[in-house]
């Protein structure tokens, strides 16, 4: 049997959440243990777009409250990581694009006079032309209008890849998962029949946090999930974009981001409305005709005639919201010993990790050294979508 371990922290689930709070809690001092069953980055992280929003998207239909603006936040607070001067050393982790782009095809669609005068964007939206145009918009033929939003988009592999060094030897692959009581107290999990006891249980699982919690014998707090069907794209004809382009309604007609491919070739990934409720109905073959078609329609200079075509279903995991979701925040239930959370945003890891930390602090829990781990399987990096869906 596996020798016992104790630590400050175990966290559970290696998506961006559990890997960002497992290298801030390091960096602090403090030990920890990070159990992932299947590989980093794998669930929902490396299917996302790698957009750091600063809150435009929500200000589009008024969903960004003035009380919580965490998010308003995240681009400062990942460009110094990004630059080694943050929170993280993330130096090497690559940065996509300098900016994300609100597009607006035609005339300027729906009333933006409040999305303008939103405190979340306001000041730092420009308005760009010519040679400033994304590369895959700068074609005569482009009559729209274009902003440059204060937000930036990172290659979340490389993210993944970085989160794993700072990680150092505390990684354990691990599936069959069990809690460790002292009366009624959590004391720590069993992982592959290792006892591991901890001072605090952190649930960062994404979707998994609802089998977790059954496993824990505890009910709260719920999970929802809220599916997409995502479109990937690939082909020698594509030029970069990162944009959310804008439809008559509150959320973006599309939203492209555009990926490295291992083989070097770009790989268009479109989400935004399409990816919603219609598009999730829709069967493959009929997604991907309908992307086809609006991106026809948007951009026609665009030969699409050698592109490879995929799609995704993955489901966003967050808390359960009764009426409107707040998306500004990164959510963190604490009962006892154990905490769960979702970060609701790939964007907002960094205040997950600070709403998990300030309850350290308020339960006074402060670092304690661990000897090495050594011995303890390490999970794989998992590899990007696009690599999987169209090599
Ligand atoms: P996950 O990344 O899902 O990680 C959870 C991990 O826990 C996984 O590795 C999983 O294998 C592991 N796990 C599960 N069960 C267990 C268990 N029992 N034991 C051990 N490990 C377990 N956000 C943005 O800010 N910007 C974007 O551009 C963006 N685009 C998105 C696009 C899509 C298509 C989707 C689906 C989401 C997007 N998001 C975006 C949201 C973002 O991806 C998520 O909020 C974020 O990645 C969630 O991170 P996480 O670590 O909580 O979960």
């Amino acid at each position: 049997m596996p020798s016992a371990i104790s630590t400050d922290v175990l966290i559970v689930g290696a998506g961006v959440a559990g890997l960002w709070l497992n290298a801030r809690l390091r960096r602090q001092g403090f030990s920890t243990v990070l159990v992932e069953s299947s590989a980093l980055g794998g669930g929902q992280s490396l299917k996302s777009q790698g957009i750091i929003h600063g809150g435009a998207k929500y200000a589009l239909h008024g969903a960004l409250s003035g009380a919580s603006e965490a998010i308003a936040d995240m681009p400062r607070r990942w460009r110094e990581a990004l630059s080694g001067k943050g929170e993280l050393d993330l130096t090497g982790v690559r940065l996509l694009s300098e900016a994300h782009y609100l597009w607006s095809p035609g005339t300027l669609a729906g009333n933006l006079t409040s999305f303008f005068a939103s405190k979340a964007v306001r000041g730092r939206v420009d308005q760009v032309k010519g040679a400033d145009l994304p590369p895959a918009l700068q074609d005569p033929k482009f009559k729209g209008k274009v902003y440059r939003l204060a937000e930036l988009v990172i290659d979340v592999p490389s993210l993944i890849a970085r989160l794993a060094e700072l990680a150092g030897d505390s990684l354990l692959a691990g599936q069959n998962i069990e809690p460790l009581h002292d009366g009624d107290q959590l004391i720590g999990l069993c992982i592959d029949g290792r006892n591991i006891i901890a001072q605090r249980v952190v649930l960062s699982a994404g979707a998994g946090n609802a089998q977790l919690l059954k496993t824990l014998g505890v009910s709260q707090p719920t999970m929802q999930r809220r599916p997409l069907h995502m479109v990937l794209a690939k082909g020698p004809t594509l030029k970069p974009l990162y944009a959310h382009c804008l439809g008559g309604g509150p959320k973006p007609r599309l939203t492209v981001t555009t990926h490295p491919a291992a083989d070097g070739q770009w790989v268009w990934y479109v989400g935004g409305d399409v990816a919603e409720a219609d598009g999730v109905a829709r069967e493959p073959a009929a997604q991907i005709a309908a992307v086809k078609k609006e991106l026809g329609t948007l951009l026609p200079w665009i030969d699409l005639s050698q592109v490879q075509w995929a799609t995704l279903r993955v489901d966003r995991a967050e808390p359960a919201q009764s009426g409107l979701t707040r998306p500004d925040n990164a959510f963190l239930n604490v009962q006892g010993r154990l905490m769960t959370g979702w970060p609701t945003k790939l964007a907002l890891a960094p205040d997950f990790a600070d709403r998990v930390l300030a309850a350290l602090s308020h339960d006074e829990i402060h670092p304690t050294p661990q000897p090495p781990l050594a011995g303890m399987p390490r999970p794989p990096l998992a590899v990007p979508v696009w690599d999987q869906l169209l090599p």
